[in-house]
């Protein structure tokens, strides 16, 4: 194998992967080095797997709303942990082969270890001395642990991917997308699932009619939620289950604590101490606008540079950082227009400003708001309500922002995402016509404004 390369990345992430194909594919001479598996976080232990639990969540709901529809079930469904955890893990063992596949089939060279920066534009894996023109720190992040007595005793994201067995009662820690996604995973797996969350309200930062829809709707599923509270300690009891002390002074016997509250950047080890790349107080890595780190030739894409952790964002900024180092192309990312999604159930999805985010930014705004009963439930029986939303800035009439909780809430989002990218006016939503019947096309159906501020 060489050792001297015109980029070295470190992380085959999806950051990382996408940089390092882009760079060859440009005419650059790319190695990257992995010392998990091929794909990062997004395929092994976040997005993917987390969307297949999901998917397998779901089908107890299905098979309720079914019975409306005139399926009758003799015996009440049952649920095998081992089929999906082994199922998932056989997907994910594709997966990393096509990464590699991916990698190979574009010439970029892999290394199966741990990358170190010795300064200099050389990196050490394993005992090989690597030399790079251009080296990208695409280190991914990792969960946040817990700092209270017993915290041991408690899961993180990274664990819950591949339990021997499905715990009965769950408690959850936090109050963002993992813990909020998986409370529903549980819930609808059958587990008792309870949500604490440190502060007034959870999700904070997404719009608060959304977030208000979303503690109804999650509670209406099952789900438990305490907001105001926070874990003091956990104690392993005699027959494995968790004594859970809280600082309402309440306790839970439970028996799995999972705790999902953020993640830090990936960069023990990382040698950044042989060289001049900082990092903030937060503990991500700084980065200039073109992802260059105060060390000349040293650059940092996705979660390690902590501005939206979201995998289509790493993708984005690997794929910048290479066209603009091997094309010579500017480096042009909006993170105010990016679509995200919560896969709680029902979905929540949103792009652009919240209504309070609007008020700040505009001097007049219309809101539109819709909120009613899907069809389908006419009929399933289900209690659940959908809220779509949609921003206007009223000087300009550009449609600034649109959330919506409802089922694929997420597969719509995509589209709406498109529009305001475009530069859509609510006039040319009004325009558009719908699909129908469908949850969809009350996008373009909303003629009057529910407020206006
Ligand atoms: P990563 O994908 O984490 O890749 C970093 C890679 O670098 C890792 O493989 C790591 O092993 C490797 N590495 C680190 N240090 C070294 C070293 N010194 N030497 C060699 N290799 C090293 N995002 C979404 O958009 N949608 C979702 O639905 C979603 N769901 C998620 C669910 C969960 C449970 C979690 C945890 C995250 C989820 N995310 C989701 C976030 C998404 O996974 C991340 O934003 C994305 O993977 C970040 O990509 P990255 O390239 O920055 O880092
Ligand atoms: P988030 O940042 O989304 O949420 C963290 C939660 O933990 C917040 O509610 C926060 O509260 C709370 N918290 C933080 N520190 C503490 C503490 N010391 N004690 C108690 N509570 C605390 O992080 P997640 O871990 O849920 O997910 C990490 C990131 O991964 C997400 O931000 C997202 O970018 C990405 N992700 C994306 C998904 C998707 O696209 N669907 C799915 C899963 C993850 P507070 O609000 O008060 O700070």
């Amino acid at each position: 194998m060489k050792t001297e390369y015109d980029f070295f990345v470190v992380g085959a992430g999806s950051g990382g992967v996408r940089a390092s194909r882009i760079a060859a594919s440009l005419g650059a001479n790319v190695a990257v080095a992995e010392d998990t598996f091929l794909g990062g976080t997004c395929v092994n232990v976040g997005c993917v797997p987390k969307k297949l639990f999901v998917y397998a969540s779901q089908f107890s709901e299905h098979t309720k709303e079914s019975k409306g529809f005139g399926w009758e079930q003799n015996s009440a469904p049952t649920f095998n942990w081992t089929t999906l955890r082994d199922n998932k893990d056989k997907e994910i063992f594709r997966l990393n082969g096509i990464y590699q596949n991916l990698l190979d089939n574009a010439k970029v060279s892999t290394y199966h270890g741990k990358a170190t920066l010795l300064g200099n534009g050389k990196v050490q894996v394993n005992d090989v001395v690597i030399s790079a023109k251009h080296i990208l720190l695409a280190t991914g992040g990792i969960p946040r642990k817990p700092t209270f007595e017993g915290a041991e005793h408690c899961y993180t994201s990274d664990d819950v991917f591949h339990l021997e067995t499905l715990p009965k009662r769950v408690l959850i820690q936090g109050g963002g997308y993992i813990a909020v996604e998986f409370a529903g995973i549980y819930n609808g797996l059958g587990c008792e699932a309870e949500l604490i969350y440190r502060g007034e309200r959870f999700l904070r930062g997404f719009d608060t009619d959304i977030v208000d829809a979303a503690e109804n709707e999650i509670t209406k599923k099952g789900v438990k939620l305490t907001f105001n509270c926070d874990i003091v300690k956990v104690e392993k009891q005699s027959d494995n289950s968790l004594l859970v002390t809280l600082n309402n002074g309440e306790t839970r016997v439970v028996d799995a604590v999972l705790s999902a509250i953020g993640r830090e950047s990936r960069i023990q080890g990382l040698g950044l101490e042989n060289t001049n790349v900082k990092v903030n107080s937060r503990g991500f890595i700084e980065v200039d606008d073109h992802f260059e780190t105060a060390e000349k030739g040293v650059y940092a894409v996705g979660d390690v540079i902590g501005r939206m952790a979201l995998t289509p964002v790493a993708l984005e900024e690997g794929m910048s950082l290479a066209n603009h180092l091997f094309d010579k192309k500017p480096i042009d990312i909006d993170y105010t227009k990016i679509a995200t999604a919560v896969f709680c159930q029902p979905n929540i999805a949103t792009v652009g400003y919240t209504e309070s985010e609007a008020q700040a930014e505009f001097k007049h705004i219309d809101v539109y708001a819709s909120d009613f009963k899907a069809l389908k439930h006419t009929v399933s029986g289900l209690d659940e309500r959908t809220l779509m939303k949609l921003i206007v800035d009223k000087a300009s009439d550009l449609v600034v922002g649109c959330h919506m909780i409802g089922p694929d809430a997420a597969e719509m989002m995509q589209g709406i995402g498109i529009a305001i990218v475009a530069g859509a006016t609510k006039a040319q939503f009004d325009k558009t016509i719908g699909i129908h019947p469908s949850a969809a096309e009350e996008f373009v159906t909303m003629r009057t404004p529910t407020r206006s501020t």
